[in-house]
């Protein structure tokens, strides 16, 4: 090792005298901080023996600056999503439309309606808004949002069947992610478990049964979102489940999971609102962010009198929406009102999007990212097929077009980093010794990003 060598690290100070840091604008606090760690890397490099000499000033302020702006950027930040998965669980699942993002920051940067009756200046409910939108989508008699649909299942459980035997098909104990099991969540809300039917075939006389002989005062319906049961199977459709519960005078409560407000063009074929509840669910419950393409929240619709039951109960008060949120659920609320407007929430819109669309976009981004390329870099535009995402439709695969990159100077597995470590992230999944970037998701103005980031990564400069 060289004592030299680190007696002429830079010092602290000068550092932040050099211009790019005393002109970046960075807090102070952030620059000293990344200054000093700046000389601690060098020093650690010249220690190992990694490295000989000393760095130049310059060398050592543009270290320090590039600590000092991943310091000061928030963990939580946008990503360019090249997994063609739309309802990336991961990655935020639902995208929202600008207009609900504008109406969260108008909720978030100033003073709202919330809870206020301009009418009668008097104090209102923040449920007003979007139950009377949901019950005039759905045809529901009554509507009540909370913070997630997980909060929904727990709530529903809790007011209407707490100190009651629930039955369940043993097809249908599913884990949602994470720690939601339905099990769990039945054993939180008091409502004792009873599970009918096997794993595989579940038939109307094993409720039947469950009601006549073992007490069962509840129907649970849980949509198997993420997994397929697939072969010798049966399942009891919801309609013929509601004839039983109304035969019986049960309620029927159904976790649909995900699913649009009805029917509409660019979703593939699945339960809706709408139609569970012609069907003869008395609550039905799903995601704000998924397939209806709105923010984080748990939408519960179905019986006045279960409704308002749920209302009143302490736990909606613990699982409220936030304001943005219902800000957002409402804009997007206001998109469903006709099928076109649906049709423009990003979800939809890229749900919806035809294989001729996606290659033509592919394609476009291809020409973008082509001059980058040069010797370095193999490039492709390839047919693909993938997955919908956050729970939604099990099994359903998506025809679409993807830009392959098989780069020759670094190993796909760095360039997968690379992108990942970028400034703005750049998720793509890695097929057959090829980065995909997957039009579905990517938006267009992302790829002129994904140029920058790509030739930062074959000429080896290092992500900042
Ligand atoms: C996604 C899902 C949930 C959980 O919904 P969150 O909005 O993530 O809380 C519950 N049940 C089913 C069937 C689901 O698909």
């Amino acid at each position: 090792m060289d004592k030299e060598a680190l007696r002429h690290l830079p010092r602290t100070d000068a550092l932040l005298d050099h211009p790019i840091l005393r002109d970046s604008g960075l807090p102070r606090w952030v620059l000293r901080r990344a200054a000093r760690q700046s000389v601690d890397q060098f020093r650690a490099l010249l220690l190992s023996g990694k490295r000989s000499t000393a760095p130049t000033l310059a060398e050592g302020a543009a270290l320090a600056l590039r600590l000092a702006r991943q310091m000061n950027r928030p963990t939580l930040r946008p990503v360019i999503n090249g997994t063609g998965v739309v309802l990336h669980t991961n990655l935020g699942r639902a995208p929202i439309s600008h207009r609900a993002a504008m109406a969260a920051t108008a909720a978030a940067e100033r003073w709202s309606t919330l809870e206020y009756n301009v009418e009668e200046g008097t104090r209102g409910s923040r449920q007003t808004a979007v139950s009377r939108l949901l019950c005039s989508l759905t045809g529901a008699e009554g509507a009540l949002v909370v913070n997630n649909n997980a909060a929904a299942v727990l709530l529903m459980l809790s007011v209407v069947g707490c100190g009651k035997k629930v039955a369940i098909s043993r097809g249908e104990l599913v884990e949602i992610g994470g720690s939601f099991r339905v099990p769990d969540i039945m054993a939180r809300s008091g409502a004792s478990l009873l599970e009918v039917g096997a794993t595989n075939k579940t038939h109307l006389s094993d409720y039947r049964r469950a009601i006549e002989t073992q007490e069962a005062k509840v129907l649970l319906k849980v949509h198997t979102s993420n997994f397929q049961v697939v072969g010798f199977t049966a399942a009891v459709s919801l309609a013929e489940l509601a004839r039983l519960a109304k035969e019986k005078e049960v309620p029927l409560l159904y976790d649909m999971g995900s699913g649009g407000l009805y029917p509409h063009p660019a979703l593939p074929a699945g339960p809706t609102a709408a139609e569970a509840l012609s069907a003869g669910a008395d609550i039905v419950c799903f995601s704000g962010d998924k397939l209806l393409g709105g923010p984080q929240a748990g939408i519960l619709l179905g019986r006045r009198d279960l409704i308002a039951a749920m209302s009143g109960d302490p736990l909606a008060r613990a699982l409220r929406p936030g304001k943005l949120a219902l800000a957002a659920l409402e804009e997007t609320l206001l998109a469903w009102r006709d099928p076109e407007g649906a049709a423009e929430l990003p979800v939809l819109s890229m749900l919806g999007a035809k294989p001729e669309a996606l290659e033509r976009q592919a394609r476009e981004g291809a020409a973008i990212l082509m001059p980058v390329c040069g010797q370095r870099c193999a490039l492709t535009v390839e047919p693909v097929s993938g997955p919908v995402g956050g729970g939604s439709m099990p099994g359903v695969s998506l025809p679409g077009w993807a830009v392959s990159l098989r780069p020759h100077t670094v190993s796909v597995e760095a360039l997968e980093e690379f992108f990942r470590r970028w400034e703005t992230p750049i998720v793509g999944r890695i097929h057959r010794d090829a980065l995909l970037l997957d039009a579905r998701t990517v938006r267009s103005q992302d790829w002129a990003v994904i140029a920058a980031a790509l030739e930062a990564c074959l000429s080896e400069a290092r992500p900042g």
